[in-house]
């Protein structure tokens, strides 16, 4: 049988002693699309460099693809948090893929002046770029790139060495509308090759593409449903969803944070709550 992708058990991590992530469990088989959601400071980026190793527990159980956290690295591909492209910073989209390759003895100087790289690395990268429908724009500035074209090289970086595990923290930030939508179903391809884990503060990209829910607000809570029910909110924030209305606070830790429905959503209240206006197109703390 096939490894979980991760497994956590009674897990906390403290930051200068203060406790940011507690009494954390999560079982992840294989093969799913983990959305992570919570409020700033929840602890999601946390949780993630807990599962790359480049923070260590203060206590508890943590395994990713079967192995400690950080001895799983050439099988992880990561996504950081505010990735930024510095508009001078001179790097090929074919160069920036090609990063993810980096090894001692690589060339550095070599890849920004377009070599550097061994053929069979320039042709992983090529692939990599293929998949994110790239190719195209290979020998273009990093730095000319849209947002959503920038997040998907970014992409193509961390899945260059095919990794069984893809790790992204906030990787819609800073792409809108339609390029989200693309995006996202990028992401449900790359899926099927792949176990992803999403922190996303945008519950428009969570519904409907992923595979099960974890609210994490110091400690977390796995939901195994690919949508935001009026359930997770009702059963979250004690509600009932008859006289009450699911455009609540989830409050599952000690930081409180508004999951929001539109307000014409059927879901929501029906028009019987008044909300105001800054309200409407929430999903953000
Ligand atoms: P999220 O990604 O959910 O916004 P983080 O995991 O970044 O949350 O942060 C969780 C908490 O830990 C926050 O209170 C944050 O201020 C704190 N924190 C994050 N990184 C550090 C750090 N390097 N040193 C001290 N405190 C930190
Ligand atoms: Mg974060």
């Amino acid at each position: 049988m096939r490894n979980p992708a991760i497994e956590i058990k009674d897990l906390w991590f403290a930051y200068n002693g203060e406790r940011v992530l507690d009494a954390v469990d999560l079982l992840l088989p294989a093969g799913e699309f983990l959305a992570v959601i919570g409020p700033n400071g929840g602890g999601k980026s946390t949780l993630l460099k807990l599962l790359l190793g480049l923070e260590r527990p203060g206590g508890g159980f943590a395994r990713v693809l079967g192995r400690e956290p950080g001895q799983a690295g050439g099988h992880i591909g990561y996504l950081p948090q505010f990735t930024q492209v510095s508009a001078s910073f001179p790097i090929s989209v074919l160069g920036a893929v090609l990063l993810g390759l980096v090894r001692p003895g690589f060339d550095l100087p070599g890849l920004f002046r377009g070599g550097g790289a061994r053929r069979a690395e320039r042709e992983a990268a090529m692939t990599a770029l293929s998949r994110v429908g790239l190719a195209d724009l290979a020998q273009r500035r990093l730095s000319d790139l849209s947002g959503g074209q920038r997040q998907r090289a970014l992409i193509a970086r961390a899945i260059v060495s095919g990794p069984e595990l893809l790790l992204l923290d906030e990787p819609t930030a800073s792409i809108d509308g339609r390029s989200r939508q693309e995006f996202m179903a990028l992401l449900a391809r790359l899926n099927r090759d792949m176990t992803i884990v999403m922190v996303s503060h945008d519950m428009s990209t969570v519904d409907g593409c992923v595979t099960s829910i974890a609210c994490v607000n110091r400690t977390l809570h796995h939901h195994a449903e690919s949508r935001l029910t009026p359930e997770i909110f009702a059963e979250a924030v004690g509600a009932d969803l008859k006289t009450g209305c699911p455009v609540e606070l989830l409050a599952h830790g000690p930081v409180p944070h508004r999951v929001l429905l539109s307000h014409d959503d059927p879901n929501c209240c029906g028009g019987r709550h008044a909300h105001a206006p800054e309200d409407r197109n929430g999903g953000r703390p």
